[in-house]
Formats: C-alpha cells, structure tokens, sequence
C-alpha cells in the first residue's frame, strides 16, 4: 500500500500490516532527515547513542549511563495508544553539554522515551523501501497519483467538497474524477490527431475538451446550490 510522508504513523502502519497484511510503502515525517549527514553525526540524537543491550541502557555523550526505568502509555486524540520504554539519565547535573542536550527543568535528568514498535516498523518500512522492486513502486506513486489531484486542484479548481456526507462526498468526488479521465481521454484522442490526415479527430476532440469544461462548470454550479429552497 502506497502514501505520502504524512500517513506514515504507527497506526497506519498497523491497519496495514496486521488488518490488510499488506506492505506499508508509506514513508513517515523524518524518512527524508534522518538520512542527512547532520542527523547522522548529531551527538544529541539517542539514534547515534551507544546502547547496551545486557544493561538496556544508552550511554550519552557525557558518558553517563542513560538506563530504562518503566513502561508508560499514552493514548492520543485519535484514541490510538502508543507505549514507550522510559529512560533516565543517571545524572545531569553539572553537565557541561547540558544546554545543548535536554530542555529539563534544573534538578532533573534527561529522559528518553523509546516507542519500540514504531522503531520496528520504521525500519521494516525503510528496508521495504530500499529494495528494488519496492522501491519502484513507491516511485510510480509520484507519477500516477499526484498529477489526477494536481489536475484537479489547480485546472478544475476543485479545492473543497460542496456537499456533506460520506456519500454525497463520494459522489461528488466521482464527478470530478469522471471529468479528469474524459479530459485524459480527449488528450490521447490529440494526440492521435498531429497527423493532419487525423484534423477530424482533433475537431472532435477540441469540441470534446469544450464539453468537459462545460460539464464541470455546470456540475460545479449544480452541486453550489442549497439543498432546499424556502
Ligand atoms: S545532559 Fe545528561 S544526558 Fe545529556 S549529555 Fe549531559 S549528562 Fe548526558
């Protein structure tokens, strides 16, 4: 299953592989970020810590020991629970680096909060990404999706939905794509007629073009109208 950065989320990437037991070939917010040199060599990043796994603790850049202490869960507006390892540092104070490394209140250490999922399954989602095949797939989202909402959006200036209702909306909508596709098949019907052999074609396909605008003009000030009429 094929998104753009902003569905990447944990709970995303459960629906799609537990509910649908498909592959997320979704990237998430820091996909791009996290592979720039300045991610990388960040000393303050927990990724670029040393982690312990006998201790499961990290060691910071102080070389002070950042140790798990509990389990804490939280659960957002969307009703979603995530659960996260906690971490402390076994002690800040005095720090020198402290200012460039934690917000924490003076008196208090730095803490970590881990979310192992989401760590898994960002890093299933960027392996799934970096194979070739896959790979290939997510690039043909950039191709094949976008250009029908930039279409959309910015020729037929379809930017919100005139009616409300998931059924009306889905109507709706199916107008609009409806007219995308005639506009699609209009063009491959141009195309064919640069051969001025083809000139009736191209007629027919110029008054097309006009119909479609037409079409959605009207269906545009159609769908405008208030329900009812007092
Ligand atoms: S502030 Fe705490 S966690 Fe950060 S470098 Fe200093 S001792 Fe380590």
């Amino acid at each position: 299953i094929v998104a753009d950065a902003g569905y990447g989320s944990e709970q995303n990437y459960d629906d799609v592989l537990i509910n649908r037991e498909r592959i997320p070939l979704i990237t998430y917010n820091m996909y791009r970020k996290e592979k720039t040199k300045k991610y990388k060599q960040n000393f303050f990043n927990t990724t670029n810590w040393e982690y312990d796994e006998a201790s499961d603790s990290f060691l910071c850049p102080n070389g002070k020991k950042v140790a798990f202490q509990y389990l804490s869960k939280r659960t957002g507006k969307d009703n979603f629970t995530r659960a996260f390892k906690v971490y402390e540092c076994e002690d800040c104070s005095d720090c020198p680096l402290r200012s460039q490394c934690t917000k924490a209140k003076e008196g208090n250490n730095r803490k970590i909060y881990y979310n192992e999922k989401w760590e898994q399954q960002k890093a299933y989602t960027k392996q799934q990404l970096s194979e070739k095949e896959t790979g290939k797939i997510y690039g043909k989202r950039k191709i094949d999706v976008e250009p029908v909402f930039g279409f959309l959006k910015a020729n037929l200036r379809f930017t919100r939905m005139s009616v409300r209702g998931k059924k009306k909306a889905e109507n709706e909508l199916g107008f609009a794509f409806m007219a995308v596709n005639l506009r699609k098949y209009t063009a491959k019907h141009a195309n064919g007629a640069t051969n001025p052999e083809n000139n009736l074609t191209k007629k027919g396909s110029d008054h097309l073009s006009m119909m479609i605008g037409t079409f959605f003009r009207y269906f545009w000030l159609v769908m405008s109208q208030p329900l009812f009429i007092q």
